[in-house]
Formats: structure tokens, C-alpha cells, sequence
């Protein structure tokens, strides 16, 4: 039954998309999108799809937020672009604003995920020679991903991602993650300067980490006199139920990078430091120059203003145990799911082994997941607005999919 749903679902599917221009990085599924309305998606056949994987946790209001789409349009006919060699307003306030809901000090933007990475780790590596090490060195954990610039793919556990790309960044040591005594034996690394994590692992299939573990990273830290970085990047902008996810732990990083969410589409990233790590960096040490642009501030500005006024850090909280509930009611016995887990807006199902071709299952389904570890895990990553009759139906078109796994 399996393969003549897949082989009529291909037959469907436009066989005219022509990518043979494009460098092979991405194995595309065979739909193409042209509009988008809160949690909708229509492709360019008309069909309607529910959004569940939001871009991959970037369009956290959803599509065409009217506040978003009205930013935009004002912002872009005012200004775009002018340079950090000026005074960027946009983005001086952007700056305020991000530091009062994260608790830090100061603020880097850049426009993507892996600088704002790029930006923690040459901050450590700075703090670490400004403190007399010469070579300084950073703990990330297993299975992590940080991004796939060379220094970020080489703090990444993944040697899919770093395969070819030798000689990796030196001086990345690798520590399990959730395990506290694990780091602790590098207490006499006299080299170590920062620990790098993610709160939650996002593309190792949502691997949560028991409450504590941060608090005693937190210590661990003090202790030795490490920076803390926390990877945000996806679950930082309310995904899981606050601004970020150490909120949960009423812990605060030295460093902390966010992104996908954060200005709703719009391509920005954003470093913050605390302390004497948000004196690291000085005039001439580090730049972007497109990072920070008027656009993409504006657009950041309105989307936190969003989510402050439609109270949308709670509904998160809220809708996303409401959808939990719901995937677990309706798959949580299922001889096909063994588990299901994550925070607020950021869920997997692990399933009991790989099964090809999920994500087209899903798509012809008429939902949009995210499929991770080669087909056994579904990750859900809606917008934190999505309306509990959404979270029914993404519950509902899971439980179509797995009743037909064979
Ligand atoms: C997506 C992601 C990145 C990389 O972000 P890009 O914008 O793709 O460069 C880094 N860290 C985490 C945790 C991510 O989820």
C-alpha cells in the first residue's frame, strides 16, 4: 500500500522542476511553495499543506504576519542598507531590546546562525589569549551541530558535515552531552577557556538535557573559569516556552547566539555576551557587513514586539504541552513510535527504526515535517502562535502516517 501511495504521489508532483543549476548541497522534495498564511502553505498546484517544520524554526509568527509584512514594506522603502561605518539606529535599539529579554550585556549582529557562531568562538579564542593561553581551547558535545562554516562545522559532532573539509579547526574537544562528569575531567586542561551547548540538540533529533545539567555547567564554569556559550539558535525566540531556554533554568550564559527565529525570515544572527566577554571584541577585531542592516533589525524589532503583544511565550508553553498531549493520545502506544519528547514548540517523535520516505509520506499527507536521523525521528518545529485546532490536526495527519508504516 505503502509504495502505490509514493508512486502516485510522484506521478502528482511536477516532474518539470529543473535545479541542475544549483550546486548539489540539498536533496529537494518535489514541491514548490507560492504563498504562505499563518500555519498554511499552498504549492503551485493549489494544494494546502499544514506547516510544521516552519522553515526549520525561523517563521516563528507563521507566514505573512500582516505586523511582519507591514514592517517590511515600511522599513524597505525608507531604508536597506547603509554601512557600520554609521550609526545604524535599527539596530542600537535592536540591541536594547534583545539584551532586556535575554539578560546580557551587549550584542553582535551578523546574518546567520553560523557567524553568530563564528562570533562566540573568536570571542572565547580572544578571552583565552587575552588571558595568556595560547591555545585556547573549546568543549562541544557529541552529536552537536553549531553550523558549517569551517570553525562551526569543526565545533559540530558530525561527521557527515565535516567529511572533505579537513584540516578541521583545532583545539574542539568533544564531551558527551547531558553528562556533567564527562566535562569535569577536563578540569586540568589548563587550555580549555568555554564549553559550547546547545540547551536542547536540534538536529541530533531534539535530545533534551535532564533539568540541572545547566545549573552544574553553569558551576562547572565558575569554577574553572570557562565562558559558557549557549548554541540558541533554534530554540532561543520562545520556541520553548521562554525568550531562551536556560530561562528554564534561571541561569544566565556568558555568550549566547540566536537566529532562525529571530527576525521571522528576514536572515540575521545575533551574538550577545555578558561580563567581561562582552569586552572581548574591539574596533577592527570583528565586522559584517550586512550584519545589523536597518531591514533586518526593523523586522527583529517587530517580531519580538509580536510576540510580546499576543502573549506568544505562553501560548508556546501552552499550545505546545497541548500538542504533546496530542501526539501522545493519538501515537503514544503505537508498536512504530518509542518516544515521544521535547519542549514547548520543538518535538520529535522517535520511531522503533528508519523508514524511507517519511517526509513525502508526510507531504502528501498534507503536512510539512522535518525528518531527522536518516527517517526514525519526526521533528516538529511550528510557528508558537499555531492554534490548538492546528495542533489537532498536525496530531491527527501524524497518526494517518504512522498507522501506515510497513
Ligand atoms: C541552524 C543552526 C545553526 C546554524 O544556523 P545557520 O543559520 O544555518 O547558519 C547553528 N546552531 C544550531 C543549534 C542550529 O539549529
Amino acid at each position: 500500500m505503502l509504495k502505490k501511495l509514493l508512486k502516485n504521489f510522484r506521478k502528482e508532483s511536477k516532474a518539470s522542476y529543473d535545479d541542475s543549476a544549483l550546486m548539489d548541497t540539498y536533496t529537494r522534495l518535489p514541491v514548490s511553495f507560492v504563498r504562505g498564511e499563518g500555519s498554511i502553505l499552498w504549492d503551485d498546484d493549489g494544494k494546502r499543506y499544514l506547516d510544521a517544520v516552519g522553515g526549520l524554526a525561523v517563521t516563528i509568527l507563521g507566514h505573512s504576519h500582516p505586523k511582519i509584512n507591514e514592517c517590511i514594506s515600511i522599513q524597505a522603502s525608507k531604508l536597506l542598507h547603509v554601512s557600520n561605518l554609521y550609526q545604524v539606529q535599527e539596530q542600537s535599539r535592536l540591541a536594547k531590546k534583545f539584551c532586556e529579554i535575554s539578560q546580557m550585556d551587549k550584542v553582535f549582529f551578523a546574518n546567520s546562525g553560523a557567524e553568530a557562531n563564528e562570533a562566540a568562538i573568536k570571542i572565547a579564542r580572544r578571552y583565552g589569549h587575552n588571558k595568556g593561553i595560547d591555545e585556547p581551547t573549546i568543549i562541544t558535545t557529541k552529536s552537536s551541530f553549531h553550523g558549517r562554516t569551517m570553525a562551526t562545522l569543526s565545533a559540530t559532532d558530525n561527521q557527515k558535515i565535516q567529511a572533505g573539509f579537513t584540516p578541521l579547526l583545532s583545539d574542539f574537544l568533544q564531551v558527551e552531552f547531558n553528562n556533567i562528569d564527562n566535562i569535569g575531567e577536563h578540569a586540568s586542561n589548563q587550555n580549555v577557556v568555554a564549553v559550547m551547548v546547545e540547551p536542547i540538540q536540534g538536529e541530533a533529533g531534539i535530545n533534551v538535557c535532564d533539568p540541572g545539567y545547566l545549573q552544574s555547567l553553569r558551576m562547572l564554569c565558575d569554577e574553572h573559569g570557562w565562558l559558557l556559550i549557549l548554541d540558541e539558535i533554534q530554540t532561543g525566540m520562545g520556541r520553548t516556552g521562554n525568550w531562551f531556554a536556560y530561562q528554564h533554568e534561571a541561569i544566565l550564559p556568558d555568550i549566547m547566539t540566536s537566529a532562525k527565529g529571530l527576525a521571522n525570515g528576514m536572515p540575521i544572527g545575533a551574538c550577545a555576551a555578558r561580563g567581561k566577554a562582552a569586552e572581548v571584541l574591539i574596533p577592527g577585531s570583528h565586522g559584517s557587513t550586512f550584519g545589523g542592516n536597518p531591514l533586518a533589525c526593523q523586522t527583529a524589532l517587530t517580531t519580538i514586539d509580536v510576540i510580546e503583544q499576543e502573549q506568544l511565550i505562553e501560548a508556546a508553553k501552552n499550545t505546545g504541552v497541548f500538542l504533546k498531549k496530542q501526539i501522545t493520545q493519538t501515537v503514544g502506544t503505537h508498536p512504530r513510535v518509542s518516544e515521544i519528547r521535547g519542549k514547548g514548540m520543538m518535538l520529535a517523535i522517535e520511531l522503533d527504526r528508519a523508514y524511507d520516505n517519511l517526509a513525502e509520506l508526510f507531504l502528501q499527507a498534507g503536512l510539512l515535517a522535518s525528518i531527522t536521523k536518516k527517517g526514525k525521528v519526526i521533528r516538529l518545529l511550528p510557528a508558537i502562535n499555531i492554534s490548538q485546532s492546528e495542533a489537532k490536526s498536525i496530531a491527527r495527519i501524524i497518526h494517518n502516517v504512522i498507522i501506515k508504516l510497513d
